[in-house]
């Protein structure tokens, strides 16, 4: 199984040459290189984890190599537009959380954040929707947890990340198309990773921004005992299904609803686009993002996509009221998209990074859960752990 999304071909097949001076043992006249001065840093995976914990050492000064194994970067987070919206396939928005708005300021992107409308949401049961309440029986609005994202997507945030890595070339690389198969110890010091291509790529530290079940694969060689720990996390499977119906066929007073395992819908969460984000609100047509799967749901992997929107459409009638069929529809299937909540315990990453050895680093914030924001702020935990590293070689 992968974790990646159903997408056509590859979208971006240049490779940037090999950082110089090289790395890449394959080249016998990077031997010796990477020395005192040209210490490397190599960065598995280019989702938010990987390539912030990239983009925070090569503004620091390190020589950062990041290998991500698709052709783009950005993982889980994908903006895919559809009627000129920019609609989210994966995470549709983060927690307001310090490290992850001081990165958009840095970034330059604080004029584009955007925070929830709404934070009134429901709970869908069968015979009708009921306002999930906050404790004390006061309906759940105004949570502190206030979500934020950007006018022009998600993405935004990872162009301006890869931009920026460019921009501090050639001392940081980015390599798409580069599979990492194995982290091993070096000779002397340092790690070896082998590389799908064939190469083998010498770094000081490595920081491995991966989900958990690749993470424990790749440092099985260095720490069993950190592959086993990390091995711990289970993922769900989930599909995301966006609509664009005409015009307003609902009221939509909230962000959307969810609906129990028990209650046996193929639909496990809705969110109304049009009245939880303002970027997404436009006159003449409502967006609509619908999740299905997740814990104890697997029946709709066997329905084709049209199905799935079919079904996703006739549950939302059921739900909300009648309304035209959808003018517009994309369905994003992920594979161990997210860490089953009921497999996460809080003490594991820490737990996990202390069976490795010193220089190789966890940046993989997704299984801390919390999403986006906690990989934000796990990538900088690494980043600064890579540092300390070579500072001490
Ligand atoms: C449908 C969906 C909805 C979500 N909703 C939210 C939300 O609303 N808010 C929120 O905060 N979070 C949400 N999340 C979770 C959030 O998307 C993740 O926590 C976060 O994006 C994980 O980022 P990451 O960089 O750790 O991992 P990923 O995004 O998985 O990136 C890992 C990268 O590593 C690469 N890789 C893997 N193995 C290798 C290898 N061997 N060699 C080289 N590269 C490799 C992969 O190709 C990938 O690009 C959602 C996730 C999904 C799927």
């Amino acid at each position: 199984m992968t974790d990646a999304p159903n997408l056509p071909g590859p979208t971006r097949p240049a490779l940037d040459p090999p950082a110089s001076p090289s790395p890449w043992e394959a080249d016998p006249a990077a031997r010796g290189a990477v020395g005192p001065g040209g210490s490397l840093v190599a960065v598995v995976g280019g989702g938010i984890s990987g390539l912030t914990s990239a983009y925070l050492l090569a503004r620091a000064g390190a020589r950062v190599l990041l290998l991500e194994r698709g052709p783009r970067l950005g993982g889980k987070i994908l903006t895919q537009p559809l009627a000129g919206l920019p609609l989210e396939a994966g995470p549709d928005g983060f927690l307001d959380r310090p490290e992850a708005v001081a990165l958009c300021r840095e970034l330059g992107l604080e004029s584009e954040l955007v925070e929830t409308l709404t934070t009134r949401a429901y709970r869908w049961e069968g015979n009708g929707l009921r306002l999930l309440e906050a404790e004390g029986g006061r309906p759940a609005t105004g949570s502190p947890a206030r979500l934020l994202s950007l006018r022009g997507g998600l993405q935004r945030l990872v162009e301006r990340l890869e931009e920026d890595m460019r921009g501090l070339a050639p001392r940081a690389r980015v390599h798409p198309l580069t599979p990492v198969e194995g982290v091993e110890p070096a000779a002397g010091a340092g790690f070896r990773l082998r590389l799908g291509t064939g190469q083998v790529v010498r770094a000081d530290a490595v920081v491995i921004g991966t989900p958990a079940h690749q993470a424990a694969e790749l440092v099985s060689a260095c720490s069993p005992g950190a592959a086993d720990i990390l091995m711990e996390v289970r993922y769900l499977d989930l599909a995301v299904i966006n609509l664009i119906y005409p015009g307003r066929p609902w009221p939509l007073p909230g962000s959307g609803f969810l609906v129990a395992e028990r209650d046996g819908r193929l639909i496990s969460g809705c969110t109304w686009l049009s009245s939880k984000w303002p970027h997404l609100d436009r006159p003449g047509c409502t967006a609509i993002r619908v999740t299905v799967g997740g814990s104890g749901r697997r029946e709709w992997m066997r329905l084709d996509d049209a199905t799935l929107v079919a079904e996703a459409h006739r549950e939302l009638v059921l739900a909300l009221g009648p309304a035209p069929r959808p003018d517009l529809a994309r369905v994003v299937r992920w594979r161990q998209a997210v860490p089953d909540p009921r497999s996460l315990d809080p003490g594991r990453p820490t737990r996990a990074q202390a069976a490795l050895p010193p220089g190789l680093a966890l940046a993989g914030g997704g299984y801390r859960g919390g999403g986006i924001a906690s990989c934000i702020a796990a990538a900088g935990e690494a980043a600064a752990l890579a540092r300390r590293h070579l500072r001490a070689g």
